[in-house]
């Protein structure tokens, strides 16, 4: 005589599971961070039409959020894309992504504590990253993190001679992440280098001062024997300068939404 409704109490049950589940957005403080992270990379000169800036989702760990494929200087909130660790997109509804989303999404699977991840192609880093005799090296005390030597990643070695040279699928991807357990900051021989961090400010102040490393480096070994900084140093360093990422966060960010606002 009763109908019986409970599964239909069931199945709203599950419907509140999966939207509590799928539900989690990341929130919008993160979202325009990052955007104004890649402004910032692009405004200092990290980045050109190509790199990219992910940072990890803040109420799911398994996931990441990067923007579409696009030039990081013209990236808003509407471009930032949600992607699962093996860098399937969650949400690009029909948009292009970058195929070297593999680079972040083996990085954090790898590194739990990192939070945010930078790939580039910035000009000075290049040329060391093909050098045969010398190693990028902390010189002076806003790069310590980089330490004594930054590792190269040797894509020939996993890839074979003929590749394109890009991360682009989660082997290539896995290989570079396996750099990662000795260092923050790993060179790709020909190609750039890819910087990690416990927070999103703190990954693109080491790529940007990463970058100014390699210049200063490229420069003072034409002067002749470089003193460099000893592995205390570059640890202490590290800990104190960036302590106060803020600082120059905010006139980053500031000196980027000018120059948008000219163009
Ligand atoms: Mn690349």
């Amino acid at each position: 005589m009763c109908l019986d409704n409970s599964p239909d109490r069931d199945d709203a049950g599950v419907l509140v599971d999966n939207a509590a589940k799928e539900g989690a957005r990341p929130s919008p403080s993160l979202i325009e961070d990052l955007v104004n992270a890649n402004h910032i990379l692009f405004d200092q000169g990290v980045v050109d039409a190509f790199g990219h800036v992910s940072v990890r989702h803040d109420s799911r760990p398994d996931r990441f959020l990067l923007a579409r494929n696009m030039a990081p200087g013209r990236v808003t909130a509407d471009d930032i894309v949600e992607f699962a660790l093996d860098g399937e997109a969650v949400n690009a509804n029909g948009r292009r992504v970058y195929l070297e989303r593999f680079i972040h999404g083996e990085i954090y699977r790898r590194r739990p504590d990192v939070l945010a991840v930078v790939h580039s192609h910035s000009h000075s880093i290049v040329p060391l990253s093909v050098s045969k005799t010398m190693r990028l090296r902390a010189l002076f005390h806003m790069a310590g993190f980089i330490g004594q030597e930054a590792p190269v990643f040797e894509i020939r070695e996993v890839g074979g001679d003929c590749t394109d040279l890009l991360i682009s699928n989660n082997a290539l991807g896995q290989a570079l992440a396996e750099k990662f357990d000795t260092s923050d900051i790993v060179l790709m021989r020909g190609h750039g280098s890819t910087v990690v961090a416990p927070t999103l400010k703190q990954a693109v102040y080491r790529a940007i001062y990463s970058e100014i490393n390699a210049r200063y480096q490229l420069e003072a070994t034409r002067l002749g024997d470089v003193v460099y900084l000893t592995e205390e140093e570059g640890r202490t360093a590290a800990q104190n300068v960036e302590a106060q990422v803020h600082r120059p966060w905010d006139l980053w960010v500031e000196q980027a939404q000018a120059r948008r606002s000219k163009t």
